[in-house]
């Protein structure tokens, strides 16, 4: 097998007269008699392989003839510059391999020449991922995660890996997946919550995790999926307010990156990106309330934010905001009360979508026992976790911020199946 010595992109009009290799597969193909026009498409890009038959090899020539589109091949050729080609040169082959066929008729034409419905995209992601504008959303999305892990190195963070079989819900809810594990009842983990929470009992101090999680989300919505990635965290020694101004940093950090980092991706995406200030403005629950109904909402103080709610405050506030101040009977058990009424919880919006949730949590072992009694759940259920709050549990506080809705936000996506490479919804579970 020829190997590869180039990209397409790492390929100049400069380089004229050079020899390079080049791989990928056959974007399109075109024979005008004597000469054929192949583009070759590899992950950066394309090239253009000119093929007159007096300046090859007839074998060569021959082989190319044989070419269709999605085949996969590698091309050994020469750098010619020439003002008429795209990108200003083109590669007169030297010697061409068949890596291997394709099938033809393709269920899906990764050139898009033909438009596909999403299902149908869905179906064949591995031929959808081929077209650039698609893969730009996973480039873009790698960018964000390679930035939130660097800026945890760089902030003392540990990544640890926490169970996702796991003995019973994080907050009772309805929202889990039952599994069949041995004789036992066994759930899908939907958050790593309590485990992060043990872990700051053990000394770890800041720990981040990015894992699935799994939730039984019934409905249908272009936000939600019922399998999703999380990026977690905990840090002990910590509040509320020190927690809010991790996520600006992780979330400024990782715009910056996208925007410096990938601007032909964001140009395929035909996305504007605009870097937020360094931090966020913030609403309280009161005043999120206040603003839906405003504008028309039917909504009352102690509910969570209606759909309705949410794309009225999105519509006035734009961009990244915090709602916080929170009624404590709105949250999880395990979120750190501020008064009578309210807790130390806050939200990451970007406009209408909720992107994060957190909170300064409890760490005292009574007023948590309390906590889970209020909200109706059992204490018993919850031993395990409430172990770790008797011998030396810190302050601490952390979040979760969705993976997937954040790549949404920051490729410009309405769908967050769009966002996901195999995306698990009510009605797919394959491929
Ligand atoms: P929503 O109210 O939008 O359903 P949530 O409040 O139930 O979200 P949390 O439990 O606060 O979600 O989870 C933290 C973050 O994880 C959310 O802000 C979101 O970014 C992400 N997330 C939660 N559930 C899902 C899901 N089903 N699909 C995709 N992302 C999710
Ligand atoms: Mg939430």
């Amino acid at each position: 097998m020829m190997k590869r010595t180039h990209y397409s992109s790492e390929i100049t009009p400069q380089m004229d007269g050079e020899e390079v290799i080049v791989a990928g597969w056959v974007h399109s193909i075109r024979a005008l008699g004597k000469i054929i026009f192949v583009i070759l498409r590899d992950r950066e890009g394309t090239v253009q392989i000119t093929a007159p038959k007096q300046k090859v090899e007839e074998g060569v020539f021959k082989t190319i003839k044989s070419l269709g589109v999605e085949d996969v091949i590698a091309v050994k050729g020469k750098v010619v510059a020439n003002e008429k080609a795209p990108n200003g040169f083109e590669i007169i082959p030297i010697e061409v391999e068949v890596l291997n066929r394709a099938e033809r008729p393709l269920p899906l034409d990764p050139a898009e020449k033909v438009p596909a419905e999403l299902d149908t995209r869905l179906e064949n992601r591995f031929l959808d991922l081929r077209k650039p504008r698609v893969q730009a959303i996973f480039k873009i999305r790698h960018e964000m995660l390679k930035s939130v892990r660097e800026t945890f190195y760089s902030e003392g963070f540990i990544e640890v890996n926490t169970p996702k079989l796991v003995a019973s819900a994080t907050e009772g809810g309805t929202e889990l997946f039952p599994i069949s594990y041995f004789e036992k009842e066994a759930f899908l983990g939907q958050s790593p919550q309590l485990y992060k929470q043990m872990l700051m009992a053990s000394g770890l101090d800041r720990v981040f995790e990015i894992a699935p999680i799994f939730r039984a989300e019934e409905h249908n919505t272009r936000r939600h999926l019922n399998e999703a990635t999380s990026i977690d965290i905990e840090m002990a020694f910590a509040d509320d307010k020190d927690a809010i101004k991790m996520l600006e940093k992780v979330v400024y950090n990782a715009c910056v990156s996208v925007y410096e980092n990938r601007e032909k991706e964001l140009n395929l995406l035909n996305h504007k990106l605009e870097v937020p200030p360094k931090s966020f403005d913030k609403i309280t629950y009161d005043e999120a309330i206040e603003i839906a109904k405003r504008r028309g909402v039917e909504i009352e103080w102690g509910e969570d934010l209606s759909r309705e709610a949410e794309k009225a405050i999105g519509e006035e506030m734009g961009g990244f905001y915090f709602i916080v101040d929170w009624p404590t009977e709105i949250r999880p058990f395990y979120t750190m009360p501020k008064d009578d009424k309210y807790c130390k919880a806050f939200d990451l919006m970007y406009k209408d979508l909720e992107i994060s949730s957190g909170a300064q949590r409890i760490h005292i072992y009574d007023m948590l026992v309390e906590s889970i009694k209020n909200k109706g759940l059992n204490p018993d259920a919850f031993t395990y976790y409430l172990e770790a709050f008797k011998y030396g549990m810190p302050p601490h506080a952390g979040w979760g911020l969705g993976a997937d809705r954040f790549t949404m936000v920051l490729t410009g996506q309405e769908n967050i199946r769009e966002c996901v490479l195999f995306p698990r919804d009510r009605h797919r579970l394959t491929p």
